[in-house]
């Protein structure tokens, strides 16, 4: 065996361990249809690294030298339909595959012209240039800006350029006279060892940006309140930090509430009913609140909202929303009647989140004194001596 037929081998190996991979990935994932499809091309790439080497050593020379161009196409295309899926990149599905079996058709036709030509070795090299170049411009063009979706972009391009410059080398230096001559040639070698060191860059970007992926995934459902639906303590004071670095200088609204009575709603209902009211008013404040607003449940029955770029007043008025909102909760007793009080500070530009949540606090503090049940705008001139809401 050279070191051509040994890097097939090796390939081989390599492409079918990343498809096993990816299989147990897609278990675990959200985008399991973008793992499995990945998955396929991996593995039905690797079955051209089989082909390459019934090339070389049976007498169906023409079969398998077609079947190693289709098996790589087709695993590349499949790579592709995983990559669009995986980055939510819609393309036209059918004429990847009219295109497919036109290249196919078109490696027949130049499979008897003169191999290290420049018409044979470009015409080869063309569909899959193309299939890779257009992945890539789908990573780099889509909305997923995180460093390994740009490593991956970047990593495409350069495979997709790479067998362009395979082309040329193949010109220059001869690509084995005929096919069954391919493998004992340097080109063999060189052209070989750099698809593999490409592919098993791409494979392992991709399995980085899917486990990421699922980090992420594990990482918001741990942020997030199971009873209510909101963000959990966690998951608010992470987000809120996130906002406060990407909008400096703006003021910013937060409102604290704090459900009424609700010692005596346990009491008189039952802790169950009790839990559906906290999740039924988690529901309320979704919905109610600005899109870009962060909800939170900081205690047992007290909530917390975070209003990017909002001043007091608007606040007032959505805290006020809320409130009266609050009675309006369904499928609760007949003779239960919910309320809250609200407290609501701002966070003016460059302040302190922290004293703005006490300052809240003690709004809301005297939202409860004056009689539950009403929504105050804090004054900063008013100290209560209070635990800081956010460390
Ligand atoms: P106030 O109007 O002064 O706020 O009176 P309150 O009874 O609501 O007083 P406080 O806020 O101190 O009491 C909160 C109660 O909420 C205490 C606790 O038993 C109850 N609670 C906390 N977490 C949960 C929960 O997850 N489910 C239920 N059912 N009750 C909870
Ligand atoms: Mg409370
Ligand atoms: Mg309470």
């Amino acid at each position: 065996m050279n070191g051509a037929s040994f890097l097939l081998v090796v390939n081989f190996l390599v492409a079918m361990s990343f498809c096993a991979v990816f299989i147990v990935v897609a278990k675990n994932s959200r985008s399991r249809s973008a793992a499995i499809w990945i998955a396929a091309g991996f593995g039905v790439a690797s079955l051209s690294a089989l082909c390459e080497l019934l090339v070389a050593y049976t007498s169906l020379t023409k079969v398998w030298a077609l079947g190693a161009f289709a098996t790589v196409l087709v695993g590349m295309v499949m790579l592709k339909v995983g990559i669009g899926e995986l980055y939510h990149r819609q393309f036209d599905r059918r004429l990847i595959a009219v295109f497919t079996g036109a290249s196919l058709i078109l490696a027949y036709m130049i499979y008897d012209l003169p191999r290290g030509t420049s018409t044979h070795a470009f015409l080869y090299q063309a569909p899959f240039a193309v299939v890779v170049l257009t992945s890539a411009w789908m990573v780099l063009s889509s909305n997923r800006r995180m460093t390994v979706d740009r490593f991956l972009g970047g990593l495409l391009l350069i495979t997709g350029l790479h067998f362009i410059g395979k082309a040329a080398l193949a010109v220059a230096v001869g690509s084995g006279g005929v096919a069954k001559n391919y493998i004992y040639s340097n080109y063999a070698l060189v052209s070989q060892s750099s698809t593999a060191v490409l592919m098993v860059g791409i494979g392992l970007t991709l399995l980085a940006a899917l486990i990421l992926e699922i980090l992420m995934d594990q990482r918001t459902e741990s942020e997030i309140d199971l009873l209510s639906g909101v963000a959990n303590r966690r998951g608010f004071d992470r987000r809120v930090r996130n906002l406060l670095q990407q909008t400096p200088g703006t003021t910013h609204a937060v409102v604290l509430c704090d459900m009424d009575h609700f010692k005596r709603i346990n009491d008189t209902f039952g802790h169950a009913t009790g839990d559906r009211v906290i999740e039924g008013f988690g529901q309320r404040l979704r919905t109610c609140v600005p899109d870009d607003a962060v909800v939170g449940r900081i205690g047992g029955e007290e909530f917390a909202i975070f209003l990017p770029d909002t001043q007091p007043d608007i606040a007032m008025r959505l805290a006020e929303d809320l409130r009266m909102e609050t009675g309006k909760m369904a499928g609760l007793p007949d003779s239960l009647k919910v309320t809250a009080s609200f407290g609501v500070a701002s966070v003016s530009a460059g302040g302190d989140l922290t004293e703005a949540f006490r300052q809240a606090d003690i709004a809301l503090y005297a939202a409860k004194n004056a009689g539950r049940n009403r929504v105050k705008l804090a004054d900063p001139n008013r100290v209560r001596k209070t635990d800081n809401m956010l460390h």
